[in-house]
C-alpha cells in the first residue's frame, strides 16, 4: 500500500517545527547581509530549540534527541528549513547532522560518550575532513594525499584538507587518510580534538555562503599524533563509511534545502499577488504565473523524491541509488525555485530586502558538496551499463 497521509504525530511535528521557525526564529533573522553565524549566536539559537524540545531530530532518545527515523525527519527538517538559522538552531545542520550519523551507526561505545553526546546535546561541534586541494581527494576520492603511519601504539596523520565546513571553532576533527605504505583504495577515519599539534588552519576559505557556523577552512595536518583508540570504527573501512555517512547526509541537505526553497517560492508568490505591472497584477501576466506553477512543480516532485528516499532509509535499506537520484533532482530543481523566485521580485530579487537572494547564493553549493550532479549521473550511467 502507498500512503502520503500523515499520522497525527507527524501533522502536530509538522505544526510544532513551523511555529517554532516562524515565532521563535524567524524575528532572529537579520535585515541587510547577514552575519556569519558565530558560535555564540549558535548558542542563542540552540538554547531556544532546547526550551521547545526540538533539538537533533536525527539522534536517538538514549542520546538526546528526538530519535525520529527518516520520514519523520523529513518532516521536521522540511519545515526547519524554512529560515537558513532553524537547522543551526535545531542541531541538524551540515556537517555535525551527518557526523552524529556516522558516529551513531560506526563509532565504538566508548567514542560514542566522548564524541558524540557532546555533539548531540549541542555543546561541542565538529568537522570532516576529506576533501583536498589539487592534485588531492576531491569528486574522486581515490586521489587522496594525506596519509597515515603507524609509530608504537600511536598513528601519525599528514597531509592538507580544504573547504572543511566548520573547522574554524569546532572541538574535534573526522579526518580521512590512507595508509602510507599499504593496499591502494583502502582509508581509515580518525577522531582528533581540533587542537592537537600539528592541526593548524591555513586560511578560512572566502565562499559565497555565511550561514555554516565556522565557515570552511583549509586545514594543515602536520605529523599528528593521534591513539590507537582515535580510529573511528575499524582500520581500513574509511571509504565504506564514507557511504555510510553520505547516502542520508544527501538526503537531509535536500530536505533542508527544500524548506529554504519554500520559502523563496511564498515571498515570491505574495510579491506576485500584489505587485502591479501593466494594469493588472504580476501573478496576471502569464509569464511570471508561469514561473510560480513551474515553482510548484519542482517543489512537489524534491518533496516526493526526498519522502521515497526517506522511506527507502527507514526499510533499512543502504538507498545509495536513490539518494543519488534525489541529491541531483532536488539539489537542481530547488535552485530553480530560488532563482524564479528571484526573477519573480525583479530588482528586489538581489537585494538583501528578502532572505531570497542569501537562500539562492547558499543554495549553489548544494549541487557540488557531497558530489557533484555529473558525478552522481556518471556513478547511474555506470550502474545502467552493468546492466
Ligand atoms: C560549501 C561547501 C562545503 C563543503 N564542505 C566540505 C566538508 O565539510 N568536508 C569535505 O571533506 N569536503 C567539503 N566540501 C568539498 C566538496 O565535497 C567537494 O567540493 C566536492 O566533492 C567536489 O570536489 P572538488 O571541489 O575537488 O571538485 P573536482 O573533483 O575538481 O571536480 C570539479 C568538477 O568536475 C566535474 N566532474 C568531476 N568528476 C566528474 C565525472 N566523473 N564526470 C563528469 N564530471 C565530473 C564536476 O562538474 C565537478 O564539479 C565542501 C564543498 C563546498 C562547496
Amino acid at each position: 500500500m502507498i500512503s502520503f497521509d500523515l499520522t497525527d504525530d507527524q501533522k502536530h511535528l509538522h505544526d510544532r517545527v513551523r511555529g517554532f521557525i516562524q515565532e521563535k526564529i524567524i524575528p532572529l533573522e537579520e535585515p541587510g547581509l547577514p552575519r556569519q553565524i558565530d558560535d555564540a549566536f549558535r548558542q542563542e539559537l540552540i538554547a531556544l530549540a532546547k526550551d521547545a524540545g526540538l533539538l537533533s531530530p536525527h539522534v536517538p532518545k538514549a542520546f538526546g534527541g528526538m530519535g525520529l527515523n527518516h520520514v519523520d525527519m523529513s518532516i521536521a527538517f522540511m519545515a526547519a528549513g524554512y529560515s537558513l538559522l532553524g537547522p543551526v538552531a535545531m542541531n541538524c545542520a551540515a556537517p555535525d547532522e551527518g557526523n552524529m550519523n556516522l558516529l551513531y551507526k560506526v563509532a565504538t561505545d566508548e567514542q560514542k560518550e566522548r564524541w558524540l553526546r557532546p555533539l548531540a546535546a549541542g555543546d561541542a561541534r565538529s568537522c570532516f575532513a576529506m576533501t583536498e586541494p589539487a592534485p588531492g581527494a576531491g569528486s574522486d576520492p581515490s586521489l587522496m594525499q594525506t596519509t597515515y603511519r603507524k609509530d608504537g601504539n600511536e598513528f601519525v596523520i599528514s597531509g592538507r584538507k580544504w573547504l572543511i565546513t566548520g573547522a574554524h571553532g569546532a572541538g574535534f576533527a573526522i579526518i580521512m587518510a590512507r595508509p602510507e605504505s599499504g593496499e591502494e583504495g583502502a582509508a581509515t577515519m580518525f577522531f582528533a580534538d581540533m587542537d592537537t599539534a600539528g592541526i593548524e588552519i591555513v586560511r578560512d576559505v572566502a565562499t559565497v555562503d555565511r550561514t555554516f557556523t565556522g565557515g570552511h577552512a583549509e586545514v594543515e595536518f602536520k605529523d599528528v599524533r593521534v591513539p590507537e583508540s582515535a580510529i573511528l570504527g575499524e582500520e581500513g573501512q574509511g571509504f565504506r563509511y564514507a557511504q555510510v555517512r553520505l547516502a542520508p547526509a544527501r538526503l537531509t541537505h535536500c530536505m533542508r534545502w527544500w524548506g529554504a526553497a519554500k520559502r523563496c517560492h511564498d515571498i515570491a508568490t505574495d510579491y506576485a499577488r500584489t505587485r502591479m505591472a501593466f494594469g493588472k497584477s504580476l501573478m496576471e501576466h502569464e509569464g511570471v504565473g508561469f514561473l510560480t506553477a513551474d515553482n510548484e512543480i519542482d517543489l512537489h516532485l524534491s518533496q516526493l523524491s526526498i519522502w521515497h528516499t526517506a522511506w527507502t532509509l527507514d526499510q533499512g535499506k543502504r538507498a545509495g541509488r536513490e539518494s543519488s537520484l534525489a541529491k541531483v533532482a532536488c539539489s537542481e530543481a530547488l535552485d530553480r525555485v530560488a532563482d524564479r523566485s528571484q526573477q519573480i521580485l525583479g530588482g528586489m530579487g538581489v537585494s538583501h530586502d528578502t532572505v531570497v537572494a542569501q537562500i539562492a547564493t547558499e543554495m549553489r553549493g548544494f549541487r557540488i558538496y557531497d558530489g557533484p550532479s555529473e558525478v552522481h549521473r556518471w556513478s547511474l550511467a555506470r550502474r545502467l551499463a552493468r546492466g
